[in-house]
């Protein structure tokens, strides 16, 4: 099945330079160019992956990313966010509030294409995994489990509603458990590349991902030096 990419962009030559760039791919896409249309048609297109732009009429894109996260039918979607302002706090900033990628216009359409298809591996990655397992969902205390399906984690029965990032961190030293994690792994396998990824990046989600945990933030171990690990007791 093709890939569904929603291109939300509002100056109407770039977001048809986005389009031919993932047009090699053969991904099925629509363009939305005002911010007050984009929760429409991420509600009806159901997009796998948003190309978000940053600055557009009506609504910002952070904001558009913002209210993405926090409903449940598209927190698991796969943003690549894109902006004029080429300035590192424009991308943490992105990162942080839970977009995959994040590039700086202008771009190359080989590398958007590349970067596109980066989030969409690691997302079918993380869901054959599931497919495999035949669980779907895995108990890891008590009180707590993943699911796997949903990429969540469940808190007496409650989502954390954690974003595909915080889920791939969390599932990943689970996994590991009881090995300790060093950072430069974790930026490894959970963005797969340590490029462009910033070391700030990992400690907003780990700050991030303690705090959804609530009761069970003891779950997510700093070893001072070393990096992080699974503690189940
Ligand atoms: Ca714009």
């Amino acid at each position: 099945m093709k890939a569904k990419i929603l291109i939300i962009e509002d100056e109407q030559h770039i977001a048809e330079l986005i389009e031919l760039s993932l047009l090699p791919a053969g991904y099925e896409t629509q363009l939305v160019h005002h911010g007050l249309d984009a929760q429409k048609a991420i509600t009806q297109f159901k997009p796998d992956l948003v190309v978000l732009d940053w600055m557009l009429p009506g609504k910002e894109g952070i904001q558009i990313l913002k209210e993405l996260r926090e409903d449940s039918q598209s927190s698991d979607v796969g943003v690549l966010m894109l902006s004029a302002l080429d300035q590192v706090d424009n991308k943490v900033q992105g990162l942080e509030r839970g977009a995959d990628d994040y590039m700086a216009k202008p771009f190359s359409p080989k590398e958007l294409l590349l970067r596109v298809q980066a989030i969409l591996r690691r997302r079918e990655a993380t869901s054959s995994d599931t497919s495999e397992s035949n669980l779907n969902q895995v108990s890891c205390a008590d009180g707590a489990s993943f699911d796997r399906n949903k990429m969540d984690f469940i808190i007496d029965n409650e989502p954390a509603y954690l974003t595909i990032t915080e889920y791939k961190l969390l599932w990943y030293l689970f996994k590991k458990s009881p090995k300790i994690i060093t950072r430069d792994e974790l930026l490894k396998e959970v963005w797969g590349y340590s490029e462009g990824v910033y070391s700030r990046t990992l400690d907003t989600h780990i700050r991030r991902v303690r705090q959804k945990l609530g009761r069970f933030s003891h779950l997510v171990q700093t070893v001072r030096g070393e990096g992080y690990q699974w503690q189940s007791s």
